[in-house]
């Protein structure tokens, strides 16, 4: 196993580190004898009343410090990374990747290919497994991490080596077993590419992903991301109209039976098939209680129905001061990817009919960064934006969704800032939470 450096870059004032006389800088050695890995040992040992701490002090000296404390009191320290350790990068060469279909230029971090159980539990990431040793695997089932997410994209083991170019990636999948003994709790997903995982051994997959239910909660099947930049990688085609709803059919079909033997519809279609396959999307029930937003999948469903009931609560009239009485209009835009687009169309005209002094002009933009197919909000860059928004009615305000922008940075994919799409399109831009009433607040401007 490699040696760890963990350098402590923080001390809270008043804390027991800081009355202990650790100070930024010192090196944490051990605690209670143990080696600590990263940042779920460490929380795994400091929760002891009793612990030994050992500390080398930058000139080498070390120091051992026996401290008694409350069970789950905390020490004090910060460690410069989130989790004690570098990020597990993958060791994979999938033919769908998206990060190889990425444009040259971006940001670096965008480029990153992480593979890590620790962020899986974390943040939600999906992981392949097939850069786990037994005692990463070990350390799941130790510590809990659950849910911990699994990339499977299927269940044959020689199709796994090829879809994601590792010879190991067949046999990864033993690993599930283990943590199904364990009793961890795990979500999946499929990235479902046309005439590779799709048809009979999309049927496969699914079936043989039943037995572990109802540990495996649930299972999405999202469609592969095809960029414009595909040069020189697998050829992979988009799924037309009909695939589409096949697919569907083939999902909802295991959506039935699981449901009458588990109580659980078990396997999600994503957003995007509905869209592909020009289909209402499925009622609430079917999400399960929306396991797999994160993925995409329920989004659209969960966003009408937020809105839906928000909406019936709203009193017609005068809102905000603003009656129509008044003659005062509010002319607005909302800018959206092709894929929510009718939803929020549909959205502002319900606005538009009980608020007769609102005008509310959605846009879609069409993806010409990544190339058309790619049709989530989230994807859209700056440019994009600007470019075919230039010109366009856009009223006094231009509302864009929070998940167009880099996490709680005003920040768009390709770079551009909020304030540079503003100051190019002459209008102030607000930025809306998920939520359907957080659109109704924002549509209204209250
Ligand atoms: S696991 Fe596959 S899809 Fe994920 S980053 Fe690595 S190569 Fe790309």
């Amino acid at each position: 196993m490699k040696k760890h450096d963990h350098i402590v870059k923080t001390v809270e004032p008043g804390s027991i580190a800081d009355e202990l006389g650790i100070e930024p800088g010192d090196k944490l050695l051990s605690i209670d004898g143990h080696e600590i890995e990263d940042i779920f040992d460490y929380q795994y040992y400091v929760e002891d009343e009793e612990i030994l701490l050992l500390i080398e002090k930058p000139d080498g000296e070390e120091w051992e410090l026996e401290i008694e404390k409350d069970p789950d009191e905390q020490l004090g320290i910060g460690f410069g990374q989130g989790l004690m350790d570098e990020y597990h990068s993958c060791r994979n060469k999938c033919i769908f990747c998206f990060i190889d279909q990425m444009p040259q230029g971006m940001r670096d971090t965008l480029y990153f290919k992480d593979d890590d159980s620790r962020l899986s539990f974390l943040q939600g990431n999906y992981i392949t497994l097939t850069n786990m040793s037994d005692h990463d695997v070990e350390r799941i089932v130790k510590y809990r991490l659950e849910p911990i997410n699994i990339s499977f994209q299927t269940t044959n083991p020689e199709l796994r080596c090829r879809m994601l170019h590792n010879r190991f990636a067949g046999d990864a999948l033993k690993k599930v077993d283990i943590l199904y003994q364990g009793g961890i709790e795990m979500n999946g997903q499929i990235v479902l590419c046309k005439g590779v995982n799709d048809g009979e051994e999309l049927e496969r997959t699914i079936r043989d992903l039943t037995r572990y239910l109802p540990l495996l909660k649930s299972v999405s099947v999202v469609p592969v991301g095809l960029t414009k930049y595909r040069e020189g990688l697998y050829p992979l085609e988009p799924f037309t109209k009909e695939e589409a709803q096949k697919v569907l059919s083939v999902i909802h079909g295991w959506q039935e039976k699981i449901y009458e033997e588990y109580g659980l519809h078990f396997i999600h279609a994503g957003d995007e098939w509905y869209l592909l396959a020009e289909e209402d999307l499925p009622e609430e029930e079917r999400y399960d209680g929306y396991l797999q937003l994160e993925n995409g999948v329920g989004m659209l469903r969960l966003l009408i129905n937020e809105f839906e009931e928000a909406f019936a609560a709203l009193p017609a009239g005068d809102i905000c001061g603003t009656t129509e009485a008044a003659g005062a209009r509010r002319e607005l835009s909302i800018a959206t990817g092709r894929l929510a687009y009718p939803y929020l169309k549909r959205i502002a005209e319900q606005m538009e009919e009980k608020y007769p002094f609102l005008t509310v002009h959605v846009h879609s933009i069409r993806n010409d960064f990544f190339g058309e197919r790619i049709t989530v909000s989230g994807l859209i860059t700056g440019q994009d934006l600007t470019a075919q928004l230039k010109g366009k009615e856009l009223g006094s305000r231009l509302l864009i969704p929070c998940n167009m922008l880099k996490t709680d940075e005003d920040v768009f994919l390709d770079d551009y800032t909020v304030k540079d799409v503003s100051d190019a399109l002459q209008v102030p831009v607000d930025i809306v939470k998920s939520s359907g009433q957080n659109l109704i607040d924002a549509i209204l401007g209250c």
